[in-house]
Protein backbone atom coordinates (compact mmCIF):
# COMPACT_ATOMS: atom_id res chain seq x y z
CA UNK A 1 0.00 0.00 0.00
CA UNK A 2 1.30 3.53 -0.99
CA UNK A 3 0.33 7.08 0.24
CA UNK A 4 0.63 10.60 -1.42
CA UNK A 5 -0.36 14.15 -0.69
CA UNK A 6 -0.81 14.94 -4.15
CA UNK A 7 -1.14 19.13 -5.78
CA UNK A 8 -3.43 20.12 -8.18
CA UNK A 9 -1.04 19.89 -10.30
CA UNK A 10 -0.38 16.54 -9.90
CA UNK A 11 3.16 17.27 -8.13
CA UNK A 12 4.09 14.65 -5.66
CA UNK A 13 5.03 15.87 -2.48
CA UNK A 14 5.19 13.50 0.29
CA UNK A 15 5.43 9.82 -0.05
CA UNK A 16 4.84 6.61 2.29
CA UNK A 17 4.22 2.93 1.64
CA UNK A 18 3.68 -0.21 3.58
CA UNK A 19 3.47 -3.91 3.02
CA UNK A 20 -0.24 -4.88 1.96
CA UNK A 21 0.00 -7.78 4.80
CA UNK A 22 -3.49 -9.16 3.41
CA UNK A 23 -3.43 -12.67 5.60
CA UNK A 24 -3.39 -10.10 8.92
CA UNK A 25 -6.89 -9.65 8.18
CA UNK A 26 -9.03 -6.74 7.02
CA UNK A 27 -9.36 -4.88 10.04
CA UNK A 28 -5.74 -4.58 10.32
CA UNK A 29 -5.39 -3.94 6.84
CA UNK A 30 -7.32 -1.01 6.84
CA UNK A 31 -5.22 0.20 9.67
CA UNK A 32 -2.27 0.60 8.41
CA UNK A 33 -3.86 2.43 5.19
CA UNK A 34 -4.94 5.11 7.28
CA UNK A 35 -1.54 5.11 9.00
CA UNK A 36 0.01 5.82 6.15
CA UNK A 37 -2.39 8.40 4.90
CA UNK A 38 -2.06 10.14 8.24
CA UNK A 39 1.65 10.07 7.72
CA UNK A 40 1.28 11.47 3.74
CA UNK A 41 -0.35 14.89 5.65
CA UNK A 42 1.87 15.54 8.36
CA UNK A 43 2.54 19.11 9.04
CA UNK A 44 -0.29 20.01 6.63
CA UNK A 45 -3.24 21.94 7.60
CA UNK A 46 -6.47 19.76 7.89
CA UNK A 47 -8.15 22.46 5.60
CA UNK A 48 -5.67 22.01 2.67
CA UNK A 49 -6.85 18.32 2.38
CA UNK A 50 -9.79 18.26 0.28
CA UNK A 51 -10.46 14.63 -0.72
CA UNK A 52 -8.83 11.11 -0.36
CA UNK A 53 -8.58 8.71 -3.08
CA UNK A 54 -7.69 5.56 -3.58
CA UNK A 55 -6.95 3.55 -6.18
CA UNK A 56 -7.19 -0.40 -5.60
CA UNK A 57 -6.70 -3.70 -7.56
CA UNK A 58 -9.90 -4.80 -7.83
CA UNK A 59 -12.75 -6.39 -8.58
CA UNK A 60 -13.94 -3.68 -6.13
CA UNK A 61 -17.08 -1.25 -6.75
CA UNK A 62 -16.15 2.37 -7.25
CA UNK A 63 -19.87 3.40 -5.89
CA UNK A 64 -19.18 1.68 -2.42
CA UNK A 65 -15.92 0.37 -2.42
CA UNK A 66 -16.51 -3.07 -1.47
CA UNK A 67 -14.49 -5.79 -3.07
CA UNK A 68 -15.56 -9.06 -4.76
CA UNK A 69 -13.42 -11.71 -4.38
CA UNK A 70 -9.93 -10.12 -4.94
CA UNK A 71 -8.02 -12.89 -5.93
CA UNK A 72 -4.81 -11.65 -4.06
CA UNK A 73 -6.49 -10.25 -0.94
CA UNK A 74 -7.91 -12.91 0.75
CA UNK A 75 -10.58 -12.59 3.30
CA UNK A 76 -11.30 -9.39 1.67
CA UNK A 77 -14.19 -10.60 0.06
CA UNK A 78 -17.48 -8.06 0.30
CA UNK A 79 -15.30 -5.48 2.45
CA UNK A 80 -14.69 -1.69 2.45
CA UNK A 81 -12.30 0.86 3.55
CA UNK A 82 -14.56 3.72 3.09
CA UNK A 83 -16.28 4.07 6.05
CA UNK A 84 -13.29 3.67 8.26
CA UNK A 85 -11.46 6.29 5.94
CA UNK A 86 -14.21 8.94 5.89
CA UNK A 87 -14.09 8.82 10.15
CA UNK A 88 -10.36 9.27 10.01
CA UNK A 89 -10.23 12.24 7.75
CA UNK A 90 -13.40 13.86 7.57
CA UNK A 91 -13.48 14.52 3.81
CA UNK A 92 -14.78 13.03 0.70
CA UNK A 93 -13.64 9.61 0.06
CA UNK A 94 -13.12 8.26 -3.69
CA UNK A 95 -12.41 4.63 -4.47
CA UNK A 96 -11.43 3.37 -7.99
CA UNK A 97 -10.62 0.81 -9.75
CA UNK A 98 -7.03 0.32 -10.81
CA UNK A 99 -6.50 0.23 -14.24
CA UNK A 100 -9.43 2.58 -14.46
CA UNK A 101 -8.06 4.99 -12.59
CA UNK A 102 -4.61 5.19 -13.97
CA UNK A 103 -6.55 6.08 -17.24
CA UNK A 104 -7.84 9.05 -15.93
CA UNK A 105 -4.28 9.99 -14.55
CA UNK A 106 -3.05 9.84 -18.33
CA UNK A 107 -5.94 12.30 -19.19
CA UNK A 108 -5.15 14.67 -16.81
CA UNK A 109 -1.39 14.84 -16.17
CA UNK A 110 -0.09 12.42 -18.81
CA UNK A 111 0.24 11.12 -22.00
CA UNK A 112 -4.14 11.38 -22.98
CA UNK A 113 -3.83 15.03 -22.06
CA UNK A 114 -6.89 16.73 -23.61
CA UNK A 115 -8.11 13.45 -25.02
CA UNK A 116 -11.50 11.74 -24.83
CA UNK A 117 -11.31 8.15 -25.93
CA UNK A 118 -8.71 6.41 -23.70
CA UNK A 119 -7.92 2.75 -23.10
CA UNK A 120 -4.95 2.02 -20.33
CA UNK A 121 -3.99 -1.62 -20.54
CA UNK A 122 -1.50 -2.02 -17.14
CA UNK A 123 0.47 -5.52 -18.48
CA UNK A 124 2.10 -6.39 -14.86
CA UNK A 125 1.70 -9.50 -12.57
CA UNK A 126 -1.75 -9.56 -13.96
CA UNK A 127 -3.30 -7.33 -16.71
CA UNK A 128 -6.41 -5.21 -16.04
CA UNK A 129 -7.99 -2.31 -18.29
CA UNK A 130 -9.21 1.15 -17.86
CA UNK A 131 -11.62 2.36 -20.79
CA UNK A 132 -12.78 6.10 -21.08
CA UNK A 133 -15.43 6.81 -24.15
CA UNK A 134 -16.42 10.39 -24.60
CA UNK A 135 -14.76 11.55 -21.08
CA UNK A 136 -16.72 9.04 -19.19
CA UNK A 137 -15.12 5.99 -18.13
CA UNK A 138 -16.58 2.31 -18.85
CA UNK A 139 -17.64 1.55 -15.23
CA UNK A 140 -20.18 -1.69 -15.99
CA UNK A 141 -22.35 -3.57 -13.29
CA UNK A 142 -20.99 -2.87 -10.13
CA UNK A 143 -18.29 -1.32 -11.46
CA UNK A 144 -16.61 -4.58 -12.89
CA UNK A 145 -16.03 -3.15 -16.55
CA UNK A 146 -12.71 -3.50 -17.99
CA UNK A 147 -11.55 -6.63 -17.58
CA UNK A 148 -9.36 -7.20 -20.81
CA UNK A 149 -6.77 -9.51 -19.00
CA UNK A 150 -9.64 -11.88 -19.30
CA UNK A 151 -10.63 -11.82 -22.95
CA UNK A 152 -9.75 -15.49 -23.80
CA UNK A 153 -6.94 -15.88 -26.82
CA UNK A 154 -5.83 -20.11 -26.49
CA UNK A 155 -8.63 -21.63 -25.34
CA UNK A 156 -7.03 -24.66 -24.41
CA UNK A 157 -4.88 -22.75 -23.02
CA UNK A 158 -3.57 -22.75 -18.78
CA UNK A 159 -6.49 -21.74 -16.50
CA UNK A 160 -6.56 -18.48 -14.61
CA UNK A 161 -7.56 -17.44 -11.26
CA UNK A 162 -10.90 -16.09 -12.31
CA UNK A 163 -12.14 -18.85 -13.70
CA UNK A 164 -11.50 -18.61 -17.35
CA UNK A 165 -8.96 -20.84 -20.02
CA UNK A 166 -6.42 -19.09 -21.80
CA UNK A 167 -7.05 -15.40 -21.36
CA UNK A 168 -4.20 -13.10 -21.99
CA UNK A 169 -3.38 -13.13 -18.66
CA UNK A 170 -2.31 -16.58 -18.16
CA UNK A 171 -0.04 -16.07 -21.16
CA UNK A 172 0.91 -12.49 -21.44
CA UNK A 173 1.48 -11.55 -17.87
CA UNK A 174 4.69 -11.66 -15.94
CA UNK A 175 3.13 -14.39 -13.82
CA UNK A 176 1.59 -15.94 -16.84
CA UNK A 177 4.91 -16.09 -18.32
CA UNK A 178 6.82 -17.18 -15.23
CA UNK A 179 4.57 -19.86 -14.72
CA UNK A 180 4.34 -21.60 -18.47
CA UNK A 181 8.20 -20.94 -17.61
CA UNK A 182 7.94 -23.69 -14.78
CA UNK A 183 6.36 -25.73 -16.29
CA UNK A 184 8.58 -26.35 -19.50
CA UNK A 185 11.41 -26.13 -17.21
CA UNK A 186 9.62 -29.21 -15.32
CA UNK A 187 9.08 -30.94 -18.34
CA UNK A 188 12.77 -30.72 -19.13
CA UNK A 189 13.37 -27.66 -21.22
CA UNK A 190 17.35 -26.01 -20.25
CA UNK A 191 16.82 -22.16 -19.64
CA UNK A 192 18.80 -19.46 -18.50
CA UNK A 193 16.34 -19.23 -15.85
CA UNK A 194 17.00 -21.95 -14.03
CA UNK A 195 20.14 -20.55 -13.21
CA UNK A 196 18.57 -16.77 -12.53
CA UNK A 197 16.53 -18.01 -9.90
CA UNK A 198 18.83 -20.10 -8.43
CA UNK A 199 18.06 -23.84 -9.44
CA UNK A 200 14.40 -22.92 -7.77
CA UNK A 201 12.12 -22.44 -10.88
CA UNK A 202 9.64 -21.29 -7.79
CA UNK A 203 11.74 -17.90 -7.67
CA UNK A 204 11.00 -17.59 -11.48
CA UNK A 205 8.88 -14.13 -11.83
CA UNK A 206 8.56 -11.97 -14.81
CA UNK A 207 11.77 -9.58 -14.47
CA UNK A 208 14.10 -12.70 -14.75
CA UNK A 209 12.20 -13.79 -17.80
CA UNK A 210 12.92 -10.62 -19.67
CA UNK A 211 16.16 -10.55 -18.20
CA UNK A 212 17.03 -14.15 -19.50
CA UNK A 213 15.27 -13.32 -23.13
CA UNK A 214 17.80 -10.06 -22.99
CA UNK A 215 20.72 -12.63 -23.07
CA UNK A 216 19.19 -14.58 -25.82
CA UNK A 217 17.43 -17.64 -23.79
CA UNK A 218 15.38 -19.40 -26.19
CA UNK A 219 13.08 -20.61 -23.56
CA UNK A 220 12.56 -16.87 -22.56
CA UNK A 221 12.20 -15.54 -26.05
CA UNK A 222 9.30 -17.99 -27.29
CA UNK A 223 7.25 -17.03 -23.84
CA UNK A 224 7.35 -13.17 -24.79
CA UNK A 225 6.77 -13.80 -28.60
CA UNK A 226 3.86 -15.77 -27.57
CA UNK A 227 2.89 -13.02 -25.07
CA UNK A 228 3.15 -10.13 -27.19
CA UNK A 229 0.99 -12.02 -30.00
CA UNK A 230 -1.75 -13.02 -27.73
CA UNK A 231 -1.44 -9.14 -26.10
CA UNK A 232 -1.61 -7.72 -30.11
CA UNK A 233 -4.57 -9.72 -30.50
CA UNK A 234 -6.53 -8.28 -27.55
CA UNK A 235 -5.12 -4.69 -28.44
CA UNK A 236 -5.97 -5.04 -31.78
CA UNK A 237 -9.49 -5.97 -31.01
CA UNK A 238 -9.69 -3.17 -28.66
CA UNK A 239 -8.89 -0.47 -30.76
CA UNK A 240 -11.33 -2.09 -33.36
CA UNK A 241 -14.12 -2.03 -30.63
CA UNK A 242 -13.64 1.86 -28.99
CA UNK A 243 -11.69 3.31 -31.86
CA UNK A 244 -9.71 5.70 -29.21
CA UNK A 245 -7.42 8.29 -29.67
CA UNK A 246 -4.75 6.91 -27.67
CA UNK A 247 -4.21 3.21 -26.08
CA UNK A 248 -1.76 3.59 -23.53
CA UNK A 249 0.86 0.11 -21.89
CA UNK A 250 2.03 0.84 -18.70
CA UNK A 251 3.00 -1.97 -16.12
CA UNK A 252 5.78 -3.42 -15.31
CA UNK A 253 6.41 -6.09 -18.31
CA UNK A 254 7.22 -3.54 -20.89
CA UNK A 255 9.51 -1.14 -19.01
CA UNK A 256 11.66 -4.68 -18.04
CA UNK A 257 13.77 -3.90 -20.64
CA UNK A 258 14.09 -6.23 -23.55
CA UNK A 259 14.26 -3.83 -26.17
CA UNK A 260 12.39 -4.96 -28.89
CA UNK A 261 9.11 -5.82 -26.46
CA UNK A 262 7.77 -2.32 -27.70
CA UNK A 263 8.24 -2.76 -31.11
CA UNK A 264 6.99 -6.33 -31.85
CA UNK A 265 4.09 -5.43 -29.74
CA UNK A 266 3.54 -1.99 -32.08
CA UNK A 267 3.74 -4.26 -34.93
CA UNK A 268 1.24 -7.77 -33.58
CA UNK A 269 -1.19 -4.83 -32.60
CA UNK A 270 -1.12 -3.48 -36.13
CA UNK A 271 -1.32 -7.13 -37.53
CA UNK A 272 -4.71 -7.72 -35.11
CA UNK A 273 -6.24 -4.32 -35.89
CA UNK A 274 -8.65 -3.46 -38.65
CA UNK A 275 -6.78 -1.79 -42.35
CA UNK A 276 -7.11 1.71 -41.29
CA UNK A 277 -4.58 0.86 -38.11
CA UNK A 278 -2.30 -1.49 -40.80
CA UNK A 279 0.32 1.94 -41.45
CA UNK A 280 0.10 3.53 -37.44
CA UNK A 281 -1.97 2.07 -34.60
CA UNK A 282 -2.26 5.05 -31.77
CA UNK A 283 -0.38 3.18 -29.19
CA UNK A 284 2.06 5.07 -26.50
CA UNK A 285 3.79 4.06 -23.12
CA UNK A 286 2.27 5.37 -20.10
CA UNK A 287 4.21 8.45 -19.10
CA UNK A 288 3.23 8.58 -15.65
CA UNK A 289 5.09 5.10 -15.14
CA UNK A 290 5.19 3.62 -11.47
CA UNK A 291 3.14 6.88 -10.04
CA UNK A 292 0.23 6.15 -12.26
CA UNK A 293 -1.79 4.51 -9.51
CA UNK A 294 -1.00 7.40 -6.80
CA UNK A 295 -1.59 10.29 -9.31
CA UNK A 296 -4.64 8.42 -10.32
CA UNK A 297 -5.89 7.99 -6.58
CA UNK A 298 -5.56 11.88 -6.75
CA UNK A 299 -7.06 12.81 -10.13
CA UNK A 300 -9.97 10.68 -9.58
CA UNK A 301 -9.89 13.03 -6.00
CA UNK A 302 -9.76 16.23 -7.54
CA UNK A 303 -12.61 15.44 -9.90
CA UNK A 304 -14.94 14.66 -7.55
CA UNK A 305 -13.94 18.02 -5.73
CA UNK A 306 -14.31 19.86 -8.85
CA UNK A 307 -17.89 18.37 -9.84
ZN1 LIG B 1 -8.83 -15.17 -17.00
Amino acid sequence: MRAALVDQDGNILAKTSTPTEPAEGFPRATERFIGILRDSVRGVAASDVVAVGVSSAGPIDPETGVYYNPPNLHGWDRKTMRPALERAFDVPVVIGHDARVAAIAEMRWGAARGMKNVIYVTVSTGIGGGIIVDGRPVVGVKGLAGEVGHIVVEPDGPSCNGGCRGCVEVIASGEGMANEARKRIAAGARSLLLKLSEGDPSRINGRMVFEAAAQGDQLALDLIQRGIGALGQVLGGLLNTFSPEILIVGGSVGADGYRPYWADLDAAVRKSALLRYREKAPLAVSHLGDEVSLLGAAAIAFAHVES
